[in-house]
């Protein structure tokens, strides 16, 4: 087999693949392994799962042993642990790194794909697994004149590895998602002058992040079987520190709802996320989430016109990803740091000084463009990919993605992909998502040989099925109320496709499981 991809699924990937005796050898393009952990260094990147939950459940040994310093696991840490993995698992030997596969092409006659690296490597295997992530390809600066500029042109998904000193220097943000969110505080702590760019304000919820406590620590590795139970029976797979709430909002009184609210704001993190069981398909419900946030983000702003720019007031609470910031919205109050809204009056260029905003040009000794990924397709349609008959992936998702369970696509025998566009993927707890998928994918893989079939493939009409239930779950909620990566949106020309599964891990997981229980009757074996 080859694993494209050394973050957490390609490492757990490899793992299984070879524990099932398969020879496997995983290519990863960067020098390091760890995948989204490895590019995005930008300072005061961190995970907004508890570091509890964000870590791999497969090896009891592995979960009670490592030791994580804090409630929300930093950047820098969460790569030590995925170093870790890989050594304590003899990974290495398998991993080719700075080598970026170029083209996988299905050879129908041997019945194998044929891989291409950039380095000039030219593989078979019977099994191709691209664990090439959700948010791994980033979108281009959308501006001319990138090479003009004087300063310095940074990008958070491709941090420089000895960091950036932004001391006494003129910095300009462009972007306030979830990686903006974090960035903006510590750039401002030593900035002269910020100014941050931001096209559409968003949710934040305070991560309310701190050293672990050894208490919880213990309670929870007590138990924590049990929790990954819980977290795999559950819809968006967090549960350690306050289960989700399986009421819905408006069954209960308005002062319960404050109460539930004020409860999991002060807990800190995307627990709040899960107060009510249906803030994302009932507007009425919705309506009472997305008026208490606003009205928390207004409070920490102490001038009312900065805070009519930074509270979102045209879509629902939700819709597009929820960010967990560390002192966000307060850094907006001092003096040095300035909002522009760039809906208002779009940015033109960039200059040598600058950005051209309208008819204004900002100076700046450095750019900081946090502006987002060609979110859950982006990867696998870059690619050359050639499945039967030479068809090309990326022609056959030219409309959309086309798969099974975000797992497979028709025409591309053999070839599985993780988390992919149709599979709960970036709204479910990611690494325990792609265990699910990887162990998914060995059971499949198993079944193959013992029934002694050569390949795997989705039929295109499970496929269509499986893409208009997709897109019906999508219809019965709220996602569809914001303009997100979730949707597409991002990208310009990029299909308004609602990308993830919307129905919860749970039926996802029951489907997936019911499929292999009954022998794949969707698939075309042969
Ligand atoms: P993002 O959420 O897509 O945010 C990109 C930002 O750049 C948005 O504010 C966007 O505005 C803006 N932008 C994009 N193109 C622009 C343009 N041409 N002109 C002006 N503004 C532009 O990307 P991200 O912040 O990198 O986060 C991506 C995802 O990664 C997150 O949603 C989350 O799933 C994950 N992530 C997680 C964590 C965590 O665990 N704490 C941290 C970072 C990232 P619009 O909203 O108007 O498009």
């Amino acid at each position: 087999a080859i694993v494209v991809g050394a973050g957490f699924t390609g490492l757990y990937m490899l793992h299984r693949l070879r524990q099932a005796g398969l020879t496997t050898r995983l290519y990863e393009a960067g020098d390091g392994i760890g995948g989204t952990w490895y590019w995005n260094r930008y300072p005061g990147a961190a995970c907004d799962i508890e570091s509890l939950e964000y870590s791999y459940s497969f090896d009891e040994a592995l979960q009670q042993e490592w030791k994580w310093s804090s409630r929300f696991a930093r950047q820098p840490e969460i790569l030590e642990y995925m170093n870790h993995v890989a050594d304590r698992f003899d990974l290495r030997r398998d991993i080719q790194l700075d080598t970026r596969v170029t083209s996988a092409v299905f050879d129908e006659s041997a019945c194998v794909w044929r891989i291409a690296t950039h380095r000039g490597d030219a593989v078979s295997a019977r099994y191709c697994v691209m664990a090439t992530g959700c948010l791994s390809t980033p979108k281009p600066i959308e501006y001319p004149g990138a090479e003009r500029f004087r300063g310095r042109l940074l990008r958070t998904q491709a941090w420089p590895r000895e960091g950036v000193d932004f001391t006494g220097l003129r910095v300009g943000v462009v972007g306030t998602g979830s990686t903006a969110i974090q960035c903006i505080p510590i750039i401002a702590a030593q900035a002269r002058q910020l100014t941050v760019f931001q096209r559409t304000p968003n949710f934040s919820i305070p991560a309310g992040n701190g050293p672990m406590d050894p208490d919880y620590e213990r309670r929870t590795k007590a138990n924590y079987q049990a929790l990954r139970a819980i977290e795999r029976d559950s819809d968006v797979g967090i549960c350690a520190r306050l289960p989700p709430d399986t009421r819905r909002a408006m069954d209960v009184s308005a002062e319960e709802r404050e109460a539930e609210y004020e409860r999991r704001w002060a807990a800190g993190g995307l627990y709040f996320y899960c107060s009510f069981v249906d803030l994302m398909t009932d507007k009425q419900a919705n309506d009472t989430v997305t008026a208490f946030v606003q009205r928390k983000i207004r409070e920490k702003i102490k001038d009312p016109a900065l805070a009519e720019l930074l509270v979102p007031t045209d879509y629902p609470f939700g819709a597009k990803r929820i960010c967990a910031d560390t002192g966000y919205y307060e850094t907006f109050n001092q003096p040095h740091v300035r909002l522009v809204d760039v809906k208002r009056a779009p940015i033109r260029e960039i200059t040598e000084q600058g950005l051209r905003v309208g008819d204004e040009e900002h100076t700046f000794d450095a750019i900081v463009f946090a502006t987002g990924f060609d979110a859950m397709t982006g990867t696998l349609m870059n690619l050359d990919i050639r499945g039967r008959g030479g068809v090309q992936f990326a022609d056959c998702w030219q409309h959309g993605p086309r798969n099974l369970y975000g797992l497979m696509t028709a025409g591309f025998p053999n070839m599985f992909m993780t988390t992919g566009p149709g599979s709960p993927s970036v709204l479910y707890n990611m690494v325990l998502g792609n265990e699910y998928h990887v162990d998914w994918i060995m059971d499949c893989i198993e079944y193959l040989d013992r029934h002694g079939c050569r390949t795997i493939e989705p039929t295109p009409a499970a496929e269509a099925a499986w893409r208009r239930t997709v897109d019906d779950i999508g219809r019965q909620t709220l996602f569809g109320n914001a303009s997100s990566w979730y949707m597409g949106d991002n990208v310009p020309g990029k299909p308004r496709v609602v990308l993830p599964y919307l129905g919860g891990f749970r039926a996802y997981k029951k489907t997936c499981d019911e499929e292999a229980a009954r022998g794949y009757p969707n698939f075309a074996l042969t």
